[in-house]
């Protein structure tokens, strides 16, 4: 989600941002898990692919992993005229290619990174390990 291309020329920096970051994922906020059976939930929603989960502050979110098709292979916008509002209040100077890992409180990248998340934050007993599988996104 980018308004990327008006404010680019000010900085540049939209240019170097290969692929655009903005522009390849989408987010929704998510209740904050209360109990055992919504972490075993966010477990299960974050073993797909190309899912992530973050808390912003106090907020949490799922991050999925995906490329606009509007993206085009120049990193532009083909619907630059009549993007959604989304991307044309989204600001380069906060964005994801300056913000230290978007900015988040924390970010799960990978099922093991939640579970061990749950493992030191909560009281809900997970006897199993972490299963070594890697992150599901970069
Ligand atoms: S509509 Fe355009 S600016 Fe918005 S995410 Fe897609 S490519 Fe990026
Ligand atoms: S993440 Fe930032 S630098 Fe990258 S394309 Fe979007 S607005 Fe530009």
């Amino acid at each position: 989600m980018a308004n990327i291309k008006s404010t680019r020329d000010d900085t540049h920096q939209c240019e170097k941002c290969l692929p655009a970051y903005c522009c390849n994922y989408f987010a929704f906020g998510i209740d904050e898990p209360e109990n055992r059976r919504d972490y075993e939930s966010l477990l299960w929603k974050i073993a797909h692919e190309n899912t992530s989960i973050y808390i912003y502050r106090q907020d949490w979110f799922i991050m999925i992993h995906n490329r606009c098709n509007f993206l085009m292979p120049d990193n532009k916008c083909a619907i630059y005229e009549h993007r959604p509002y989304m991307c044309r209040e989204h600001s380069t100077e906060s964005c994801e290619y300056t913000g230290d890992d978007y900015g988040f409180t924390e970010h799960f990248k990978s099922y093991d990174d939640l579970l061990i998340y749950i493992k030191e934050n909560t009281n809900f007993r997970f006897k199993h390990g972490p299963t070594g599988v890697g992150p599901n996104c970069l």
